[in-house]
C-alpha cells in the first residue's frame, strides 16, 4: 500500500488525468511537491483524447482582459514548454505555430467579425489579430478550394496546434519522471475534510491530501459539490469525421458558425457541431450544402459546421 503512495498521503491529490490535470500535476511535481493523480479507466469520457489539439488565442476572453493575456502568454510559452517535455521524454507533441483562421461568408460575416478582432483589440491587443479579404485568404492557403461564399477570415499568428494524443502522452511520461504517481482506474466517489486534509475514496482505496485540484472535466460538477463549490458544466453533442487526406502547414481553420475553432491543420478529425442551443444555420449531414466545405484541398468533411447528430 505504501508504495503505490496511497496510505502514505500526499501534499496534492490531482482529480483527473486529462491534458488539465496532467499539466497541473506536472507543474507541481516539477516544483518538488508530492503529487498523485486520480485517473478513470479507459471507457471514461476524456475530452483530452479527442480534442483538436488547437492552441488557439484568437477571440478568447471577451470581456476578460486578464484572460486574454492569459491567453497571448500561454501561446508564446507553448514553444518552450513543448521543447522541455521532449527533451524529457523523447515524446514531440507536433506542435507548430502557423496561425490560425476564422472563415467569414459573406461580407455581413466578414464585417461583423472586424467588428469583433476590433473589439477585443480594445480590450487587451495581445492577439494581433487582422481581418483578410478572399483574395489574402487565397494566398494563405493556395491549395484551398473555397465556396463561392467564403468572403474572407480574421487571421491571428499565434494560433496553433499540437498532436493531442502525444501531447497527452508526454506529460504522463513527464509526470512519472518528476516523480509524481499516476494512477489510472482510481475514479473518486467522495471526498471529506478531516483534520485539516482530504480523505478521498477511490476504487483502491483511500487516499489523504493536504490539497486537492479538481480537473475531472465533466465529473467536475458532481466532485465541487461534495467540496462545497459550485462548478455548473454546460453539455453539447459533438461528433467528428476525419478527412480524407489534408496538407500539414496550412493556418488553423474554424467557421464562424460553431463558434469552436476545428480542423487543426486539417491533418487530425474535423468536426461536425451539433448543439442546439448554438446551431444558427439549418441543420445539415451533407457537406456540399455548407458553402465553405470544399475549404481544404481533398474533401469536402475538413471543415467545422453545425449539423445534425447521426441517427
Ligand atoms: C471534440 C473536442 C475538441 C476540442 N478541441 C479543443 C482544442 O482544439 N483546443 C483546446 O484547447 N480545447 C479543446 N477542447 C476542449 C477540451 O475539453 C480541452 O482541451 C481538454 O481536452 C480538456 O481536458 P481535461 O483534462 O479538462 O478533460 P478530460 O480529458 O475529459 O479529463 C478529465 C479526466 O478526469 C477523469 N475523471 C472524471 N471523473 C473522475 C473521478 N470522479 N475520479 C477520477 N477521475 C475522474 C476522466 O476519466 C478524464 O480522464 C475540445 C473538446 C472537445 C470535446
Amino acid at each position: 500500500m505504501n508504495e503505490d503512495g496511497f496510505a502514505s498521503g500526499c501534499d496534492v491529490a490531482v482529480v483527473g488525468g486529462g491534458i488539465v490535470g496532467s499539466a497541473i500535476a506536472y507543474g507541481l511535481a516539477s516544483r518538488g511537491l508530492k503529487v498523485t493523480v486520480l485517473d478513470e479507466g479507459d471507457r471514461a469520457l476524456r475530452a483530452a483524447r479527442t480534442n483538436f489539439g488547437l492552441v488557439w488565442v484568437q477571440s478568447k476572453g471577451d470581456g476578460m482582459p486578464a484572460y486574454m493575456r492569459w491567453t497571448r502568454r500561454s501561446a508564446d510559452l507553448w514553444p518552450a514548454f513543448a521543447a522541455e517535455l521532449e527533451s524529457l521524454t523523447g515524446v514531440g507533441t507536433e506542435y507548430r505555430k502557423d496561425g490560425g483562421l476564422v472563415y467569414c461568408l459573406g461580407e455581413a460575416d466578414l464585417a461583423a467579425q472586424g467588428r469583433k478582432i476590433a473589439g477585443l483589440a480594445a480590450q487587451a491587443d495581445v492577439f494581433d489579430s487582422e481581418m483578410v479579404d478572399r483574395a489574402a485568404l487565397e494566398r494563405l492557403q493556395p491549395d484551398a478550394r473555397f465556396g463561392p461564399d467564403v468572403a474572407g477570415a480574421s487571421y491571428c499568428p499565434h494560433d496553433g496546434h499540437c498532436n493531442p494524443l502525444y501531447l497527452l502522452r508526454a506529460l504522463h511520461a513527464g509526470l512519472a519522471l518528476r516523480g509524481a504517481r499516476y494512477r489510472p482506474a482510481a475514479p473518486v466517489s467522495s471526498i471529506e475534510r478531516r483534520e485539516g486534509r482530504f480523505v478521498l475514496a477511490t476504487a483502491q482505496g483511500p487516499l489523504e491530501a493536504g490539497r486537492i485540484v479538481l480537473a475531472a472535466g465533466h465529473g467536475i460538477p458532481r466532485l465541487a459539490e461534495m467540496v462545497g463549490l459550485p462548478a455548473p458544466i454546460k453539455a453539447c453533442l459533438l461528433y467528428t469525421s476525419r478527412p480524407s487526406a489534408a496538407r500539414s502547414s496550412s493556418p488553423s481553420a474554424c467557421s464562424p458558425s460553431c463558434g469552436f475553432p476545428a480542423a487543426a491543420s486539417a491533418r487530425r478529425a474535423t468536426a461536425r457541431w451539433s448543439s442546439a442551443r448554438r446551431r444558427k444555420r439549418p441543420a445539415s449531414t451533407t457537406a456540399p450544402a455548407w458553402p465553405w466545405a470544399g475549404a481544404w484541398p481533398h474533401g469536402p468533411s475538413a471543415s467545422c459546421r453545425p449539423s445534425r447528430p447521426p441517427s
